[in-house]
């Protein structure tokens, strides 16, 4: 298969010097690359600032802003047969950027306007053929009900529901939500294992698609 993977945080920036982003690692997304490219599989990764090294053999294209990753990950997704987003995506970006670095002399308080990023994810399930989607939801309370929510409003096969815990850890407990209803508890397992059973499971839905 064709798989395109999204990882890491992206950066928003509201001068040359600044932005807003958040705590993701990247560790998820490169570990699932890595088990989807020793399964076999042909591998896009497109991914925010992190501090690790592609794995071999992926075709790494590297991003900063969340409308970076969108135009990336539109730009590919025609060329592959499933994505798996475990990009921490910035839901908002400073209104407007200026140009240089901000003085900070002169004023006290600062207000920065945000504005909404696309929901990148969303988009590709609004358009996405016979394509299978795995998606991520972090979400510190009311996970289950919310995950589920995600799955079906994004148009997704699967959603990998995990906790705050997750984020730079080298081993994450998640539950993955299936379109079909079906609920599977991961308790305390690798980033590389959670990668491997995510491919095993595009693996199992392409097999069954071609029966
Ligand atoms: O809605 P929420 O942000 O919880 O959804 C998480 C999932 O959606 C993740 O797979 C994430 O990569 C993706 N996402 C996205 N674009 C955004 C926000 C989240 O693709 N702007």
């Amino acid at each position: 298969m064709k798989i395109l993977i999204t990882a890491g945080p992206t950066r928003e920036p509201w001068d040359s010097i600044r932005y807003l982003s958040n705590r993701s690692s990247g560790r998820m997304g490169y570990a699932i690359a890595e088990a989807a490219g020793t399964l076999g599989h042909e591998v896009t990764l497109i991914s925010g600032p992190v501090a690790l090294q592609p794995p071999k053999g992926v075709r790494f294209l590297p991003v900063t802003t969340a409308l970076e990753m969108e135009k990336a990950c539109k730009r590919m997704f025609s060329q592959v047969d499933a994505v798996i987003m475990a990009a921490a995506v910035a839901d908002f970006r400073p209104a407007r950027r200026v140009a240089g670095k901000l003085k900070k002399e002169g004023s006290r308080i600062l207000s920065l306007r945000l504005v909404k990023n696309p929901d990148i994810l969303l988009g590709l399930g609004r358009r996405k053929g016979s394509r299978k989607l795995i998606g991520f939801a972090l979400e510190a309370a009311d996970g289950l009900a919310n995950a589920r929510g995600k799955l079906r409003r994004k148009n997704l096969d699967f959603i990998v529901l995990n906790g705050p815990g997750a984020l730079e850890g080298e081993r994450a407990s998640v539950t993955v939500f299936g379109r079909d209803g079906s609920r599977r508890d991961w308790k305390s397992v690798t980033k590389q294992e959670i990668g491997r059973r995510l491919v095993a499971l595009l693996e199992a839905e392409q097999e069954a698609a071609g029966r």
